[in-house]
């Protein structure tokens, strides 16, 4: 009877690990530093040892660990393989394979961003679904498919990248990924910038946003406050965002969006201005996809983790 199950969500600065029940109950959560010297080859082998230290401490039996599941920050392969890992200093690595040899447990691993979409279906804003596209709204957007419980990572590992929309063609500096126009240029916190400062420029309208240091919480805080040049600029960003969902709609036809990331901070008004341009360009029988904010922080990923290997 298999009691417990690792789910390990390894970042540029720290890995985090997790233990717990079948039944998702965290049992314990650390974390440990993430080694990304020497090409990053020490990784894999620091998080088997505090994983066999974790076992030996609270004497588990093999047998009774369904495995582990790792989440990593490039793109993976159905076999658990990483093309590349930027954050690692990786170039290709098996993941599972190479896990699987260093603690003698089943080992699955998937893109960290899938993984987090899992974790937020599986104990977060997603309870209750079985097919969700999370939306996570930091420095980049990024996301994660979800059908029928199941992440969708492609042949390529691509699948999820929904930031990386085409969505603007006056945009003619390029994205992170080398194209320009991306969804993710003008609807991250970056992008929330870039509309604040066209928006600033494009009058001497008195704004609040005027007064101070330009981020997407600024930007926020001054439309709760009342702000119409705030107000503007998160209609556009909330024309932008729901506008690519009712596309992606179209093509995995979500119960429910759940929107994360630092700039969910801003609450249930950011979804409302997401979701209201979402409804008036979904298709009619998308229409009524549910919205819902990420409840699980950071911790996404080692829950994703945990419920991939299970
Ligand atoms: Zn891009």
């Amino acid at each position: 009877m298999k009691k417990y199950c690792f789910g390990i969500d390894v970042g540029g600065t720290t890995v985090k690990c997790g233990l717990f029940q079948t039944d998702g109950t965290v049992v314990e959560k650390w974390e440990i530093h993430t080694r990304t010297e020497e090409n990053g080859r020490l990784i894999l082998p620091d998080v088997a040892e505090t994983i066999n230290k974790k076992i030996e401490e609270r004497k588990l039996k093999k047998e009774e660990i369904a495995g582990i599941g790792i989440g990593v920050p490039g793109p993976v392969n159905e076999n658990g393989d990483v093309a590349v890992a930027v954050n690692l200093h990786w170039g290709f690595v098996a993941v599972a394979k190479e896990m699987e040899q260093l603690t003698g447990l089943k080992v699955k691993a998937g893109n960290d961003a899938n993984v987090a979409a899992l974790g937020e279906l599986w104990k977060g804003g997603g309870v209750g679904y079985h097919n969700l596209i999370l939306v996570t709204l930091g420095t980049g957007v990024g996301g994660g498919v979800i059908i029928n419980d199941k992440i969708v990572a492609g042949p390529h590992g691509a699948a999820g990248e929904i930031g990386h929309a085409h969505v603007e063609d006056a945009i003619t500096d390029p994205c992170n990924c080398g194209n320009c126009g991306c969804l993710e240029q003008v609807a991250s916190a970056t992008g929330i910038v870039r509309l604040a400062k066209e928006e600033l420029a494009a009058s001497d309208e008195a704004s609040l946003l005027r007064k101070g240091p330009i981020s997407a919480k600024s930007v926020f805080d001054a439309l709760k406050a009342g702000d119409a040049l705030a107000e503007r600029i998160v209609e556009r960003f909330g024309c932008y965002l729901g506008k690519a969902l009712a596309v992606y709609a179209c093509v995995t036809d979500p119960e429910v969006f759940v929107i994360g990331g630092g700039v969910s901070k801003a609450g249930p008004i950011l979804v409302e201005y997401v979701q209201k341009y979402y409804k008036e360009y979904a298709f009619s029988t998308c229409k009524s996809a549910a919205f819902a904010l990420a409840t699980l922080g950071n911790d996404a990923g080692i829950y994703g983790a945990a419920k991939m290997m299970l």
